[in-house]
């Protein structure tokens, strides 16, 4: 690929539509080389030796390099809602999980994993079963790469939607493969042809029409044609060729979390390299866990979860957030102290987010009145002396009152104190000083607390703001 200048999945590629699996670690013999270059219009000299082939790897670091092993692929199904997408991950749970499973029972921990005869071996293929979409864009908001391969659900009866481009984009801007699944072809009103044009407008292009997008027509429903459907996503996995480390502590994102009535904080981890060991010491975002105990999809108990693999997991502190990262430590210590410094990073975010939130201005509640939802003004009022109080609170009572009520919480003589700011602050109050000034701390107190302070020596400008404000009309800000 180096000599031709290409992508090596290009190589690979060429030679699966000749009806020529092979993986990129593989080396190809010369005649195979040959093919493929004179397509390209090169012609292949032999020399004596020929150079060994080279690995590449994924999401693991130059210390795993020695110890690399294919790992099976992790499957997301993306689509339009109801186009079949938990029906075909339960058609496919169904056929495979069942066979041969002491009577079959499964859990649902958010992934199950499935066997696969390909070219003559074993495979397994992982599934994420969170609801699909939601979990994929929210992990990949939190920068999560999590899935190896999307299969994108259409039904053959309704065609790309909606849903269906915006999977399309999100699968693209993540770099994940797309595999099509063109669901429901059991139904009179299939129409694949039409789901691959429209397919192709959007820049999914079939392979039989010379295109790189390999789709399958299936039926959920009827269990059709999904061997073929799993065939191909082992296809698309060599071509990725997924590896990882099984020789090292483990690490990989969080898939699901909740706080279980009897057995308190589980979460499903998904390893991502390494292997996942009762016992060992993690941290998921900013929770620490020893874990007690591991459970696979099929309810029972496993010691260990290798690369790929997805297991229910017993003894976290707290709850994770899906999405969180985690990452096995070899000092409890440092783990313990790592939990704790996240946590509080968080604290501190979220208190800030609040502050944002409740931030409360004139013009934040002018806008407010524009839109109809400002059904009262909360006003603190400080004035130089007792006889401007009076004043102002006369003059206010004048204001039309019958769209937004006006409400004095605190009407005072004196300085602007912190206190005042404290209480503006827990009513979603405005502060209006009058003739006065600010007592020492307040107005750092106001912008931490995001408090609006708005200071006015003339009546009638005060009064002008308030019931502009009132009506939805006051002028930002300059
Ligand atoms: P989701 O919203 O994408 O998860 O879609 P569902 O799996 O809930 O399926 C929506 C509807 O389509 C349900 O009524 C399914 O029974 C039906 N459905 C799913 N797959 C097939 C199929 O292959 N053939 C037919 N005829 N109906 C299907």
């Amino acid at each position: 690929a180096t000599a031709l200048g290409i992508a090596e999945t290009e190589i690979i590629k060429k030679l699966f539509f000749k009806g020529m699996a092979v993986s990129i670690t593989q080396t190809l013999d010369i005649p195979t080389a040959s093919l493929v270059a004179e397509e390209l219009g090169v012609t292949v000299q032999t020399t004596e030796e020929a150079p060994a082939a080279t690995k590449v790897t994924v999401m693991v670091g130059e210390e795993d390099i020695e110890n690399l092993q294919r790992r099976p692929p992790v499957v997301t199904i993306m689509g339009h809602v109801d186009h079949g997408k938990t029906t075909l991950l339960d058609a496919i749970r169904e056929t495979k999980v069942a066979q041969g499973e002491a009577g079959g029972i499964t859990q649902h921990i958010g992934a199950y994993h499935v066997d696969v005869d390909h070219d003559g071996q074993t495979q397994q293929v992982v599934f994420l079963d969170t609801p699909g979409h939601e979990a994929f864009t929210a992990m990949r908001a939190r920068g999560a790469r999590v899935t190896d391969i999307a299969i994108l659900v259409v039904a053959a009866d309704d065609g790309v939607q909606p849903q269906t481009v915006e999977a399309i984009s999100h699968a693209k801007a993540a770099e994940v493969p797309i595999v099509v699944a063109i669901n429901k072809i059991d139904k009179p009103g299939a129409q694949p042809d039409r789901v691959k044009q429209e397919l192709t407008d959007r820049g999914l292009q079939p392979e039989e029409w010379g295109g790189d997008t390999i789709m399958v027509p299936v039926s959920a429903i009827q269990k059709e044609n999904l061997d073929t459907l799993l065939e191909m996503i082992l296809l698309v996995a060599e071509v990725e060729d997924l590896h990882a480390n099984p020789d090292r502590p483990a690490r990989g994102t969080v898939i699901e979390a909740n706080l279980d009535k009897t057995r308190g904080p589980v979460a499903t981890l998904l390893v991502q390299n390494g292997t996942l060991r009762v016992g060992d010491t993690l941290v998921a975002g900013s929770v620490f866990c020893k874990v007690r105990a591991m459970i696979d999809d099929r309810g029972a108990r496993v010691e260990a979860a290798g690369p790929s693999f997805a297991v229910e997991v017993l003894g976290l502190n707290e709850v994770p957030a899906a999405g969180d990262e985690f990452e096995v430590f070899e000092s409890e210590k440092e783990a313990r102290s790592t939990a704790n410094k996240r946590a509080d990073e968080q604290r501190q975010s979220r208190l800030q987010q609040v502050m944002a939130s409740r931030r409360v201005t004139l013009n934040s509640l002018s806008a407010q009145a524009q839109e109809g939802e400002l059904k009262e003004l909360n006003l603190i009022l400080k004035a130089d002396v007792q006889g401007s109080v009076e004043a102002i609170l006369g003059a206010l009572k004048q204001l039309p009152q019958n769209e937004v009520q006006i409400r004095v919480l605190l009407g005072g003589a004196g300085e602007v104190t912190e206190t005042d700011v404290d209480l503006a602050a827990a009513s979603g109050a405005v502060i209006i000083g009058f003739n006065t000034t600010l007592a020492h701390g307040s107005r750092q107190a106001a912008d931490r607390e995001g408090v609006d302070i708005r200071e006015y020596n003339i009546i009638y400008k005060l009064l002008d703001d308030i019931q502009a404000a009132m009506e939805g009309l006051l002028e930002p800000e300059m």
